[in-house]
């Protein structure tokens, strides 16, 4: 195990945008290797997601409940190597709300310094009224964000898809 690269990844989103069900998928999905599986390290202000998965070991920082814990952020965001934004595609009255966030977020000292990547997840796009990607990329001026890679998946995080092929590409943009 201490081989392997660890990867320090922060998940945030707006609540109710399938944070804890894409935890759910990766850890009944995702627990790598045998004997190696996903554990919940509970704590306040944030969950901790472990596993371990093509030769990197992950751990996954839910930071939910984002205003209250703000000032927490900066303790973790030193180290975190990665951004996962879960974003509730059917959700379009918050889309303001989700700009804003991300703003906030690429403020955070520690992010604003280094080119932590982000991969978006357009999640729960398997329901009516989801809005698609490129209007999504619009709605929420993604393209303001210049100073690092991001990419925007389209995902189900209930029955896992596209999830793979999103940390996929944000492990090959944190190496
Ligand atoms: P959180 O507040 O960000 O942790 O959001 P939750 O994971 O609790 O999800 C909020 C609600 O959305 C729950 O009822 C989930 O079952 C549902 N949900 C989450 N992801 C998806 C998805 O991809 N598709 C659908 N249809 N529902 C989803």
């Amino acid at each position: 195990l201490s081989k392997m690269r660890l990867l320090k990844i922060m998940l945030v989103g707006l609540d109710n945008a399938g944070k804890t069900t894409f935890i759910k998928w990766l850890r009944s999905n995702l627990n790598g290797t045998p004997g190696q599986n996903l554990n919940t390290v509970p704590t306040v202000g944030y969950n901790m997601e472990k596993f371990v998965k093509n030769n990197f070991q992950y751990q996954i920082y839910d930071m939910s409940g984002q205003s209250k814990y703000r000032e927490m952020w900066n303790n973790y965001c030193k180290e975190i190597v990665g951004i996962i934004f879960v974003i509730d595609s059917t959700d379009y009255l918050r889309f303001q709300v989700v700009a804003n966030e991300v703003e906030l977020l690429l403020e955070q000292e520690d992010i604003k310094n280094r080119p932590v990547p982000i991969l978006f997840l357009a999640n729960k796009s398997d329901m009516q009224g989801a809005i698609a990607t490129e209007s999504m990329k619009e709605m929420l001026k993604l393209s303001v964000i210049t100073d690092r890679k991001w990419e925007i998946f389209q995902t189900n995080s209930l029955k896992g898809a596209n999830i793979e092929n999103g940390f996929q590409w944000l492990t090959s943009s944190i190496i």
